[in-house]
């Protein structure tokens, strides 16, 4: 098999699941447990925590785990609007959030808020000027994804974070960088934001579990799940251990060379593009600059069939972020692409593992798709 779709979940490696299964049968005391099998267990999350906050950059105890990224998206909303219940009800987004943001905003508005969505140009880009431009006084919050699931495109968040405090210091920014976090190189410290939301199982690490980085702008976090007081009471529930060490681990793991890793990713990325240009008519979509995402669409090829030809010859790509139930998705939408363009339009996304060789595959496979197959649009 050739898994090309590395944004949608990636590979565990041995040693992250071999961790997990060591804290399963070794290390199943609770952190909250008195005893010393429950210290050790508390020993092993704070390591993790301190592990992750590393990658990251903040301090441990600035980093609080969920169980995903959309967990994290959402702790992030409920915690600023409470914080800024006073500053006012309207906040600012992008047309091209994943749909954590996009749903959490749906739902806001029913209760009274009033979201900007802003859309990108063509590029996929968003300018700094035109986030700031839509803050207003009575804006709680500001979330701008760092970078998209579908484009790949990296928006500029370090730039919105020092205008933001000359347009109205009170707005908080949250940065949903689940596709961002060891993907570019950033920093908590440096990024500016006041929340940060990633997930593990875009890195190597297990699925269900994700992390929210809080700001020291974020005075008293409104607790996402009060109980019994785990996540310095902000989260309550039983540490999820096994996951939270597979998390810990598979950041250990990508942090080791992490710039030849990213390196390889950009250069697969640009042999892709090489690669792929060779199909008649084939188009590039945004082409966003981080090195693991490559949008693509053979107009009029709808992009189901394309997946499950693909699938047939045993290598997975991606529509399923592209297309939700036969429409184009909201980014694909928001791009403002013509129909045929829209209704074609396939993810790859590349690891630190993917090959040249996965590319040859992945590109003679989608030129027979176009040679073999008539377009339907
Ligand atoms: N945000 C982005 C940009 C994503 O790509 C994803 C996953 O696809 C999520 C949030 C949701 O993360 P999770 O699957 O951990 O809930």
């Amino acid at each position: 098999m050739i898994y090309l779709d590395h944004a949608a979940t990636t590979p565990v490696p041995k040693a992250v699941a071999d961790e997990m299964y060591r804290v399963l049968t070794e290390e199943y005391g609770n952190p909250s447990s008195q005893y010393a099998y429950g210290r050790e267990a508390r020993r092993l999350v704070d390591a993790c925590r301190g592990e992750i906050a590393a990658a990251l950059g903040c301090e441990p105890g600035r980093l609080f785990f969920t169980a995903c990224g959309t967990e994290s998206d959402n702790w992030a909303f409920t915690a600023a609007l409470w914080q800024n219940r006073r500053v006012g009800k309207h906040i600012v987004t992008t047309a091209v959030e994943h749909s954590a943001i996009l749903e959490r905003c749906r739902w806001l508005e029913q209760d009274g808020y009033e979201v900007t969505r802003l859309a990108p140009d063509r590029d996929g880009n968003i300018p700094t000027e035109k986030v700031l431009e839509a803050v207003r006084p009575d804006t709680a919050l500001v979330s701008v994804m760092l970078v998209n699931n579908e484009t790949g495109n990296v928006y500029p968040v370090t730039e919105i974070a020092a205008g933001l405090r000359a347009r109205n210091k009170e707005t908080l920014l949250h940065t949903d960088a689940v596709q961002g976090f060891l993907k570019i190189p950033f920093s908590a410290r440096t990024l500016g934001a006041d929340f940060i939301s990633l997930s593990a199982h875009k890195i190597g690490g297990p699925k269900g579990i994700g992390g929210l980085y809080i700001g020291e702008r974020v005075r008293s976090p409104r607790p996402l799940l009060p109980g019994g007081g785990q996540e310095s009471g902000f989260r309550a529930g039983t540490e999820a251990t096994a996951q939270i060490a597979g998390f810990a681990k598979a950041a250990e793991l990508r942090m080791e060379g992490l710039s030849e890793k990213l390196r390889h990713m950009a250069e697969i990325k640009a042999y892709a593009m090489e690669r792929l240009a060779e199909i008649p008519d084939l188009r590039f979509i945004a082409k966003g600059t981080a090195p693991h995402v490559l949008s693509i669409s053979m107009p009029g090829y709808p992009s189901q069939n394309v997946v499950n030809d693909l699938s047939d010859a045993g290598i997975c790509i991606s529509a399923g972020s592209a297309c939700h139930q036969g429409k184009p998705s909201q980014v694909t939408a928001a791009l403002g692409l013509e129909k045929k363009v829209a209704a074609g339009v396939v993810r790859l996304s590349f690891g630190p593992e993917t090959t040249r060789e996965e590319i040859d595959a992945a590109a003679a496979a989608l030129k027979k798709h176009h040679d073999t197959r008539f377009p339907m649009l």
